[in-house]
């Protein structure tokens, strides 16, 4: 987009990508300094990494690959129209045209403590992947040898390989995009609306592009591999997809996918599902399929958490009880500095303790695994987790209840996007996750005024979660009406 886009239409970094930027530029100083610590007996030398990529940082670079340095920092490789600068490259026995050694590819990556998958296999989105590789190309034309592997480090414990000799899924065609892009060709690289353009500088110039064309990746669910697939079909609108046939496309999709299009743990019913919500879309009205109940209990809690993943830090947790008969009272559970999570996940604990007998609902299952996480990091009773969000536990998430029973005419279903759909207002116009995290660490850094500000919008969020139930109850009770 930046070689191509309008920049003009370009909005403002977001605070949260300026301060992810900063942690990341922090930690790779900090992963840099214990590298060479725990290295001392080998060669270090940095080149120029203030200086952007260039051709006379490329010439550095290969001196010190020809001079046998063990470790290059921010070193430049550029073979034609290509450039990297992985963060090191590493000194291996093997030969190479540089000599009886050759250079191997390390990135380091600021950890996200949710880039765990649940059987303790590390997350490494396939982007991460794509850069090693491209790596691996660069260091074979500078060096005449492909390394056997790259690697990603996250923490000293955690360094990952990614192998150099067989490409990712989707590398090539990714660089063919790219190349093509560059060439002022942007022909099948147009936007696909998707979570991550929220933080995107780029948002509302391609949310106006998607609206103008009635895109399909508007649609809920719709996202890259799925809209790639459908565009081979021919299918580019929403309203394509909601003119669609669902038996007849779905036998297309499973055609296309022996093909290698959409993807192999794609649901065997998402294409008439797709088709389903595109109808909604356009009739802009919201569909509930299946009948929504609730317990009908005298206490509800509605809790939210406000967490910063890359800080691995919980500093909020809020709750809303409603009693029948009473005003509804906020509870927040906040950590006045890193080191008072534990207490504030002991006295969240606590309050449910207190309440027994209330029905808690929570949107998403953040809540659960952020709570399962804390037990494990603290050595918390469980308890109380078990009996709320364990296997049997009684605790509600709205966000399986809407997406199991539920079809609205929004690309995101998120507890905003319905929200803010149905009417619910946020005191702060610019609140949000992202938002809350920046608030959080100017109160860390000496703002006291933030403090409001974050406890209040936790406050909207847990507000939200009782008026969606409400809501659901009423459209429940509208289509039993008719
Ligand atoms: S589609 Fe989304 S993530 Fe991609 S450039 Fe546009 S706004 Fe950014």
């Amino acid at each position: 987009m930046d070689f191509n886009g309008d920049l003009s239409l370009k909005v403002d970094v977001h605070p949260l990508v300026k301060l992810l930027w900063e942690s990341g530029v922090q930690y790779e100083a900090k992963v840099i300094e214990s590298y060479q610590r725990d290295h001392s007996e080998k060669s270090f030398r940095a080149i120029d990494p203030e200086k952007p990529a260039s051709e006379a940082l490329a010439k550095e670079t290969l001196k010190a690959m020809q001079d046998g340095i063990d470790i290059i920092y921010q070193g430049v490789l550029i073979s034609g129209n290509k450039l990297g600068r992985p963060d090191l490259l590493l000194k291996t026995p093997g030969s190479s045209s540089l000599g009886a050694h050759h250079y191997y590819p390390m990135d380091i990556k600021l950890t996200r403590i949710d880039a765990t998958w649940d059987d303790g296999n590390e997350k490494v989105p396939i982007e991460q992947f794509w850069q090693i590789y491209f790596y691996g190309e660069l260091l074979e034309h500078v060096q005449g040898k492909r390394p056997e592997k790259g690697y990603i480090y996250k923490t000293k414990s955690r360094i990952l390989p990614i192998p150099l000799y067989k490409a990712p899924k989707n590398y090539e065609w990714s660089v063919n995009q790219l190349e093509n892009y560059l060439q002022g060709n942007a022909f099948g690289a147009e936007p696909t609306i998707n979570s991550n353009c929220g933080l995107c500088d780029w948002k509302d110039s391609c949310r106006s592009w998607a609206d103008e064309k009635q895109d399909i990746s508007l649609v809920y669910y719709v996202g890259q591999a799925m809209k790639l697939g459908l565009n081979q079909l021919g299918i580019r609108s929403i309203e394509d997809l909601a003119a669609q046939d669902p038996d007849y496309l779905t036998r297309k999709v499973i055609e296309l996918k022996n093909q290698g299009f959409f993807w192999n743990a794609m649901p065997a019913d998402l294409p008439a599902k797709s088709v389903v919500r595109a109808k909604i879309h356009l009739s802009k009205k919201p569909v509930i399929h299946n009948p929504i109940t609730f317990p009908d209990a005298e206490k509800e809690i509605h809790y939210d958490i406000e967490d910063d993943p890359t800080q691995d830090f919980v500093y909020l947790h809020g709750a809303l009880l409603i009693e029948k008969g009473k005003e509804p009272k906020y509870y927040a559970f906040f950590a006045e500095h890193r080191d008072e999570e534990r207490t504030i996940t002991e006295h969240l604990f606590d309050f449910f303790n207190q309440h027994p007998d209330a029905t808690v609902y929570h949107y998403s299952d953040y809540e659960k695994t952020t709570l399962k996480r804390l037990i494990s990091k603290h050595q918390l009773d469980s308890t109380s987790y078990e009996r709320l969000f364990g296997k049997n536990g009684t605790a509600i998430d709205l966000y399986k209840i809407v997406t199991e029973n539920t079809d609205w005419p929004l690309t995101s279903y998120g507890v905003k996007a319905i929200c803010k759909f149905l009417g619910f207002q946020w005191d702060a116009s610019d609140a949000g996750g992202a938002a809350s995290i920046v608030w959080m660490n100017e109160y860390l850094s000496g703002h006291t005024s933030m403090k409001e500000k974050i406890l209040r919008y936790n406050e909207d969020d847990c507000r939200a979660t009782s008026f969606l139930k409400n809501e659901l109850i009423k459209m429940q009770n509208h289509t039993n009406d008719v």
